[in-house]
């Protein structure tokens, strides 16, 4: 088979440490509450690399970056993502694209989309696609204690992984 197809998902709380910045999908959200977590808690990075290790078969973001490793404290999850699509990459898979659902009440996600979308497509070299949804007041996230993600990835194989990146996108 040389198609295979992955699934993320990750949930984060919000903070009560005011230090504690809003990054989704890469993106900076200023002045907003942040997310608990042992990185940057970005969990529309961490649910896309989940859902392209999966693809790949080379496990989760918890096996390769341990949340007891101090190195990765307050970790920025673009470069997990980078490392995790590298390692996608050596393993001869390319990404044909990645689509994402981000379920929360605030803060609002559609004037922030086009950004999270340029910046994960870029790390990721293929498209990625990014929905806001509302949890419409039902349960943890509908109470605003949290925000979730979930992502499906799409690899194929390439004969030769040393080709090249881009040159083999359908
Ligand atoms: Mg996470």
């Amino acid at each position: 088979m040389n198609i295979r197809v992955g699934q993320g998902f990750d949930v984060h709380r919000f903070s009560d440490d005011p230090g504690r910045r809003l990054v989704l999908g890469g993106v900076l959200f200023e002045g907003e509450p942040g997310l608990e977590g042992h990185s940057d808690a970005d969990a529309i990075a961490h649910a896309v690399t989940d859902a392209l290790l999966g693809a790949a078969g080379l496990g989760d973001i918890g096996q390769l970056f341990p949340d007891t490793d101090p190195a990765l404290a307050g970790a920025d999850s673009l470069r997990l993502l980078e490392e995790a699509v590298r390692q996608v990459h050596e393993a001869g898979w390319r990404t044909g694209n990645v689509d994402c659902t981000v379920v929360l009440e605030a803060p609002k996600l559609a004037p922030r989309k086009a950004e999270i979308q340029r910046v994960l497509s870029e790390v990721v070299g293929a498209p990625v696609t990014v929905k806001g949804k509302r949890a419409e007041r039902l349960g943890a996230i509908g109470r605003r204690e949290g925000i979730a993600c979930f992502a499906v990835a799409i690899l194929f194989a390439v004969p030769d992984p040393s080709e090249p990146l881009g040159s083999d996108h359908p």
